[in-house]
């Protein structure tokens, strides 16, 4: 069972970096989803509910996702999925059911960097940032590989571009952990392609290292594309083998470009199509 030494409910977030600073062992509760999956004594918890994170913003140029909005608030917000083509609908509706989703956290999620995470896979292929109470803002991309500091994420931040987006998962059961998961997206003028559950963290793939860079791919950039995803390293776990993984992330990049490129050419669906011949034989 998880227990707590000493339970703080910080005021604002000057007070919770000073908690998790000077009071040893001292770490940041999401919705604790995560964290009560472990047996271990925790020193000392900060909550912060009273910091005013519980909010979606939206301004001329951005979104400003608060560290304590659930996963609920990310799926069903209208504005800021219609803006990013509901990827983030996408990705986090079979993350166990309606009620974990009210209470797991972005903040959680993302300051997790679970290999597993769609809610990062998706957000990685977005242009987005997270700002830290110490760091300050930092892109999500450069965030990932971040080594696990004492710091507290505050927000997520979307950036506003004309996005054309999808998501693309599969679970080897419904609301399972994804088997692989891959989300593209088209901004300005070149495409994000991350690839997540591989099982490791998610990776992003861009421009020439992806190999589509016109709005509307061509079969050839498509192959180039799958060939670019087969690429990356790719390991076993109870949830798929190291090669039904590679042949799958393959097969839902394309769809996934295909999907977020509306006048994409026939040939091009034809070479997504034909990048899954061998799905069954591989599985
Ligand atoms: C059974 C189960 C199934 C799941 N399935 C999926 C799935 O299929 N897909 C998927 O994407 N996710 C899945 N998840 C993960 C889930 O969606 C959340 O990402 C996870 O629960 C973390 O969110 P939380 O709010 O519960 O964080 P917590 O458990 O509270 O915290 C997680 C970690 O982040 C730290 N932390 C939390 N908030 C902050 C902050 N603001 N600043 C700094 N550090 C912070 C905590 O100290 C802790 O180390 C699953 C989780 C569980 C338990």
């Amino acid at each position: 069972m998880l227990k707590f030494q000493r339970f703080v409910r910080a005021a604002n977030i000057d007070d919770a970096l000073e908690v998790l600073r000077f009071r040893k062992g001292a770490q940041v509760m999401g919705g604790g989803m995560w964290m009560r999956l472990s047996k271990r004594t925790v020193p000392c918890v900060i909550d912060l509910s009273d910091c005013g994170l519980d909010a979606i913003e939206e301004t001329a140029d951005e979104f400003r996702i608060g560290a304590y909005v659930t996963l609920r608030q990310l799926e069903c917000d209208a504005a800021l999925n219609a803006a990013t083509g509901n990827v983030l609908t996408a990705a986090v509706h079979d993350i166990v059911g309606v009620q974990f989703r009210q209470l797991a956290t972005v903040g959680g999620s993302v300051f997790g960097r679970f290999g597993f995470s769609d809610v990062l896979c998706a957000l990685l292929a977005l242009d987005a940032e997270v700002e830290l109470a110490e760091a300050g803002r930092v892109p999500l991309a450069t965030f990932v590989d971040m080594p696990y500091e004492l710091d507290i994420l505050t927000h997520v931040i979307i950036k506003k571009h004309d996005y054309r987006a999808a998501y693309r998962c599969v679970r080897k059961a419904a609301t399972d952990f994804p088997t692989i998961n891959t989300c593209a997206a088209y901004w300005d003028n070149d495409w994000h392609l991350a690839v997540g559950a591989r099982p490791a963290k998610a990776r992003l793939l861009t421009g020439a290292e992806l190999g589509v860079t016109s709005a509307e791919p061509t079969a050839g950039e498509l192959a180039g594309a799958i060939e670019a995803v087969r690429g990356l390293a790719y390991s076993s776990n109870i949830w798929g083998s190291e090669r039904y993984r590679r042949h799958l992330a393959g097969v839902l990049a394309a769809r996934a470009i295909v999907a977020a490129a509306p006048y994409a050419t026939q040939e091009a669906r034809d070479a997504a199509s034909a990048a899954c011949a061998h799905e069954e034989a591989i599985r």
